[in-house]
């Protein structure tokens, strides 16, 4: 379970407030952020991984209050959300397995689980024959497969996914709309930030609209939305 309470400011963001008097995310939700440019979805999905901290109110992740891990349970955190962004951040050095198992091997993971590990997420994402293509190699839509690979490589209880179709073309952008709601039909908890609306009502799911640091709306019903 994701809860903020009575968030209202943000520690470096002195322009901008954040109001969310409270938003639950239930443990295997499927929640759609949207909202123009500007509106606070990437502060938000920052606030959950604590990149940012709240000066006012909390971010509590399965009942623990965020704001008050101490710098070795950072990294613990992290490891229970995954991450995918609109620009990839792959390593362009490395090449698929390589990026995948990058992940593990800065958390200690033993080369013989890495072995072990890599190919099954490759798979997951349809990449099982594209381990040796380094991302230069790689169609945008692969690219963005191989982030969520390496997102899903600590198996963790929570993907975030910050405008992950905004570099994509239609078939690609569909091929990864699919792909996240996979992996939520497997009981991981996807909160999903974009303005196409294509891709909201192709999800289908819960929408939480927000605009200039406030949630306008919260639509649990299914069906098509409107922006
Ligand atoms: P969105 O993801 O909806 O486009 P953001 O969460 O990125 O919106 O930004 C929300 C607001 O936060 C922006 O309008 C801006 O005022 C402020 N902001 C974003 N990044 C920073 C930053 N690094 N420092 C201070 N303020 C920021």
């Amino acid at each position: 379970m994701i809860k903020f309470k009575d968030i209202s400011a943000i520690h470096g963001y002195e322009d901008f407030a954040l109001d969310i008097p409270e938003l639950h995310i239930k443990d295997g939700e499927f929640v759609s952020l949207v909202g123009p440019s500007g509106a606070g979805k990437s502060t938000l999905l920052r606030l959950m991984t604590r990149e940012l901290r709240p000066i006012q109110g909390e971010v509590l992740i399965d009942g623990v209050n965020i704001a008050e891990l101490s710098h070795k349970e950072i990294p613990l955190l992290r490891r229970k959300i995954g991450t995918i962004f609109q620009d990839f951040k792959l390593l362009s050095k490395k090449n698929a397995f390589e990026n995948v198992a990058f992940a593990l091997e800065v958390s200690g993971v033993e080369p013989e689980q890495i072995i072990q590990d890599v190919p099954k997420v490759l798979n997951i994402v349809g990449l099982a024959d594209k381990a040796k293509n380094f991302p230069h190699q790689l169609s945008g839509g692969e690219k963005q497969r191989l982030a969520i690979a390496r997102a899903l490589i600590h198996r963790p209880g929570i993907i975030l996914a910050d405008e992950p179709t905004g570099n994509l073309d239609m078939v690609n952008t569909y091929d990864v709309v699919k792909l996240l709601m996979k992996i939520n039909e497997f009981g991981t908890t996807v909160v999903l930030a974009t303005h196409n609306r294509e891709v909201v009502n192709a999800v289908g799911k819960r929408v939480v609209s927000i605009d200039n640091g406030k949630i306008v709306r919260d639509q649990m019903e299914q069906g098509k939305y409107i922006i």
